[in-house]
């Protein structure tokens, strides 16, 4: 017996990244699997291909985390094609760097809409459906804690801002016996932040262990969240990032 068999699951941002690396995780444990994407569609089917080679039942929604309605949907869509939702992992995330004489509205107004708003909404719309032993996951960033460069005034305050909205909906759905917690990574090798990138030699001279993180690293700690294992557990914030916040 697989940990998440008979589970079904969520993932934003599922098509690259941190977040496919979730979603062939979850889906290699025994959950049916959703995931949204923006723009990728061919990641997305890729990640679908892996999937479903692996025996798996998993499907792509197209859902822009900047909409107020496409997160909903996609949790509508979620329980009408598997019946259920026990696990949702807000991991869609953007980043941009800017000085704050710089940044424009836009750039704050697209920040917060997509790496805060989209996270409430997604939550909430699944809180509505899940039942006891249901999970709330959620990427932020070790950003959060600790902003160790110019340029990144906006990516911290949004990943921040998960801390406080992750402990409070834990204190919400905790009676019911829904667990809710924070993963906050430090450099892992994607798009968004290459390992071979002109920046990452900086960013490596900084960690205790000199070398960047993997999505399968990130994704088995999401994993052991979405277990029974991990019941007792809610409203934390657990950061992996190779020592660069200690
Ligand atoms: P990538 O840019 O590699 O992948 C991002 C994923 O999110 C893609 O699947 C993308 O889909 C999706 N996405 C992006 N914007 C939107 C949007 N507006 N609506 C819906 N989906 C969207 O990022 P990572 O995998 O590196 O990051 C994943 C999460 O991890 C983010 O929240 C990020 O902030 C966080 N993180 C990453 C770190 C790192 O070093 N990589 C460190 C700390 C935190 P599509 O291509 O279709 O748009």
């Amino acid at each position: 017996m697989k940990r998440l068999e008979n589970k079904v699951a969520l993932v934003t941002g599922g098509s690259r990244g941190i977040g496919a690396g979730i979603v062939k995780r979850l889906a290699a444990e025994g959950a049916k699997v959703a995931f949204t994407y923006a723009q990728s569609a061919q990641a997305a089917a890729e990640v679908l291909a892996v999937t479903e080679a692996a025996g798996s039942k998993a499907i792509a929604i197209v859902a822009d985390n900047h909409s107020t309605d496409a997160l909903p949907r996609a949790v509508e869509e979620t329980v009408k094609t598997f019946g259920r939702i026990d696990i949702l992992v807000n991991n869609a995330g953007m980043f941009s760097l800017n000085t704050i004489e710089d940044y424009s509205l836009q750039e704050y107004d697209d920040m917060m809409n997509v790496n805060v708003r989209a996270v409430f909404l997604a939550s909430q719309a699944a809180a509505r459906h899940m039942q006891a032993g249901s999970r709330i996951i959620t990427i932020g960033s070790n950003m959060a804690d600790r902003v160790s460069d110019s340029h990144g005034a906006l990516y911290a305050m949004s990943k921040s801002a998960l801390i406080g909205l992750n402990k409070g909906i834990a204190r919400d759905l905790g009676p019911k016996g829904i667990t809710v917690n924070l993963v906050q990574p430090g450099p892992i090798d994607t798009d968004m932040n290459p390992a071979s990138a002109p920046h990452a030699e900086g960013l490596r001279s900084r960690m205790a262990i000199p070398k960047y993180g993997t999505p399968a690293q990130i994704a088995g700690l999401v994993a052991y969240l979405a277990s029974e294992e991990s019941g007792f557990m809610t409203g934390t914030a657990l950061t992996m990032d190779g020592g660069y916040n200690i």
